[in-house]
């Protein structure tokens, strides 16, 4: 089910209930029923990353060995940042950090210790504001470069990986994604790290659904996080998973 065969189905509904109501006379009432289901299911595609509706985000790979990725949104965070960090040196485990711009400023030595530890940093907009799905194709563009230039001024690297803010895809966020030539990257496991949840529930959550491929997305910006993380690694470990890089289970570039 994408964008493109949803609005197809709409229009042959609508073509469909225009002929009924001119050869039997039905009432063009009908025609909220198509438009109720377009809309729901608009609605469904944008919310739903996995739904890969509008785009075709990386959000899991398909393999079989035991390999999964970690992912940390929301960052750099000057009290959580650093101690997610030396969990996963302490475990030498590589993840993926998808930056938000606004929180850089004040926070370079942060970034820089992401990049020094052989971790890889990805976009997640400037502003994540909670508006952001709003933007044009021309906002979507201001809020990639503003993060990718800052980022670029202290590591040097231009990033190629794009998170979208709170996994909402639009079909104007996509172009710019696509135009400024980033990679959509989803997740298959949401852990709810931020929600008011137990660390206990949030594990389970995580640690019930992890499987060959599984890509996890936690925020380096919640205290609970801490304590998953380590309560994720130490299960996957147990159950003979791998941490692997994103790059590496998805086979594709992080920076250009
Ligand atoms: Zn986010």
């Amino acid at each position: 089910m994408t964008f493109k065969s949803t609005s197809i189905g709409f229009i042959i509904a609508i073509i469909i209930i225009g002929m009924l109501h001119t050869i039997f006379g039905i009432s063009l009432s009908w025609l909220v029923l198509p438009a109720g289901v377009y809309l729901a299911l608009i609605v469904y595609g944008s919310a739903s990353i996995q739904s890969s509706f509008y785009a075709q985000p990386y959000c899991y790979a398909n393999v079989s060995e035991k390999e999964i990725a970690l992912s940390f949104d929301d960052g750099p965070n000057r009290q959580y940042t650093p101690q997610v960090l030396s969990i996963l040196a302490q475990y030498n485990a590589p993840a993926t950090f998808f930056v938000i711009g606004k929180n850089i400023q004040g926070n370079e030595s942060i970034l820089k210790q992401i990049d020094a530890e052989g971790h890889s940093i990805g976009n997640h907009s400037y502003t994540h504001s909670f508006l952001v799905d709003f933007k044009s194709v021309q906002g979507f563009k201001n809020e990639l470069n503003q993060t990718a230039e800052s980022v670029y001024k202290i590591i040097g690297k231009r990033m190629k990986l794009f998170r979208p803010p709170y996994g909402v895809t639009t079909p104007d966020l996509v172009n710019a994604a696509h135009v400024l030539n980033y990679s959509i990257i989803g997740w298959s496991i949401r852990s709810f790290d931020t929600t008011p949840a137990t660390v206990q529930s949030i594990s389970r959550r995580v640690q019930t659904q992890i499987k060959p491929g599984a890509i996890i997305l936690l925020h380096d910006s919640s205290d609970k996080t801490i304590q998953v993380l380590q309560q994720t690694i130490d299960f996957a470990k147990d159950n003979g998973y791998k941490i692997v890089s994103l790059e590496q289970l998805l086979k594709i570039k992080v920076y250009e």
